[in-house]
């Protein structure tokens, strides 16, 4: 049996039948913006691996920085125990995020770290002796990861309904419509703020992916609307999370997606980009008002601690990582692949079987009124070498930060030409696999 044949039969891949299993590529290396099949033949990763990639694959500084750390500590518990790494990256993250938001918690994943998030916020309001605000209000559209807490919090109609029946239920406010160039109108958030009204002794929190709803809904919203939010949250003393996971760190323009609007979160997490996509690692980060307020409550200790917390590895990556943001002007570099998204890809608005074409920052969106067939799809990653993951009705691009002209000229071309194919047959599951 070859190992194909043995992944076929034996793994199984995200969001994925293992009896019916799809097509595989066998990725055998990957460099800058390309990954190499085990034929030899190449593919411009034009998803960053989702989403993750923002500095190329195997980049050179960050693979050194977890070979030198692999030499001394690979890894070591965080309980009882501390290392540079993890230290210097606090640091770092401290200097990156916005001001004040420099108390970390270290988590295994994006869905780790969200649900670090809305178990702070849970414990600040117990702290404060509002044992009975243990909901959070999340958006329709949204999307949070996939594990239980994070389902819950992800649109209640979305990918996960299947697991309505162990989920907690918590609060959703309607979808925001407002597109970020569109004229702001207070009514769009008129329904958080009524549930906040109504339900406002048994909210902790509202969370959000700011101004980009990405995995589920793929559309962006405007800016005022967190600026809103911000307001709703301070008269009622109920904690601001972002979730900065796909949005931030460039992908969408600036550092992080909400200093569109000039506020800031009581927490927020990251994860995705924070290694450049060579290592699991996500952060929690929290004020300090959250950090003492949960300090001197009952038990005072935060209730959460993975095994791997704070991995060693992971975190000389990260530190890598944060280098290279820094290094460069990352903004100017997801402009510009932005404008050329929006050069190439407005016109395809034309097509017969394309609803709307979105681009923000390094973030390109066609969507489709329904996506071409598999073997179109196939065909087209295929002929333009260009690995495209559509999922939903969305084919779209995002890629390495770091791509240059010509690379992002290949992927315009592929989605082009995936967005002129006919419409496929509808599927059964809906397509919901980011
Ligand atoms: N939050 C957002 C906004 C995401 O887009 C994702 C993943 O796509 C997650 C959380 C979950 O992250 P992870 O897949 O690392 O658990």
């Amino acid at each position: 049996m070859t190992q194909l044949e043995y992944d076929r039969r034996h793994i199984w891949h995200p969001y994925a039948s293992i009896g019916n299993p799809p097509p595989v590529n066998f990725a055998k290396s990957a460099s800058g913006v390309e990954i190499e099949l085990a034929d030899g033949s190449r593919l411009v990763d034009a998803v960053s691996s989702w989403w993750c990639v923002a500095h190329g694959h195997n980049h050179p500084a960050i693979v050194e920085a977890i070979r030198r750390q692999s030499e001394r500590l690979c890894h070591v518990m965080f309980g009882g125990f501390t290392h540079e790494p993890a230290v210097e990256l606090a640091e770092r993250l401290a200097a990156f995020a916005p001001p004040g938001l420099d108390r970390v918690f270290f988590a295994d994943s994006g869905s780790i770290s969200v649900e670090v998030a809305a178990k702070m916020a849970v414990q600040y309001q117990n702290a404060l002796g509002r044992p009975g605000r243990n909901k959070l209000v999340a958006l329709k559209g949204g999307y949070h990861g996939d594990t239980s807490l994070c389902m819950a919090l992800s649109d209640p109609d979305g990918m996960h309904v299947l697991f309505r029946g162990v989920m907690t239920r918590h609060f959703f406010a309607e979808k925001p419509t407002i597109p970020p160039d569109g004229e702001w109108d207070a009514a769009d958030a008129e329904s958080l703020r009524r549930i906040v009204d109504e339900h406002g002794d048994e909210i902790a929190a509202v969370i959000c992916e700011p101004v980009f709803q990405a995995a589920n809904a793929m559309s962006f919203y405007h800016p005022e609307y967190l600026r809103e939010m911000r307001r709703i949250c301070d008269e009622r003393g109920i904690l601001l999370v972002f979730d900065e996971i796909a949005a931030g760190l460039h992908r969408t323009g600036p550092r992080w997606a909400h200093e569109r609007a000039g506020i800031m979160p009581d927490i927020m997490t990251v994860g995705k980009a924070l290694t450049g996509g060579h290592i699991t690692l996500a952060a929690t980060l929290a004020s300090a008002k959250v950090a003492d307020t949960i300090s001197v409550g009952t038990p005072g200790a935060f209730m959460h601690g993975p095994t791997y917390m704070a991995n060693p590895l992971a975190c000389a990556a990260a530190c890598a990582s944060l280098g290279l943001f820094a290094a460069d002007d990352y903004a100017a570099k997801s402009e510009a692949i932005g404008r050329q998204f929006k050069d190439g890809l407005s016109p395809l608005r034309a097509l017969p079987n394309v609803r709307d074409v979105r681009v923000m920052g390094a973030v390109g969106i066609v969507e489709t009124r329904r996506l071409p067939s598999a073997e179109d799809i196939a065909r087209v990653i295929r002929r333009h070498g260009v690995w495209l993951r559509p999922f939903c009705n969305f084919v779209y691009g995002m890629p390495p930060l770091v791509s240059d002209a010509a690379t992002v000229e290949r992927i315009v071309a592929a989605i082009a030409e995936l967005a002129s194919a006919p419409p496929g047959p509808p599927t059964e599951d809906g397509g919901f696999h980011e």
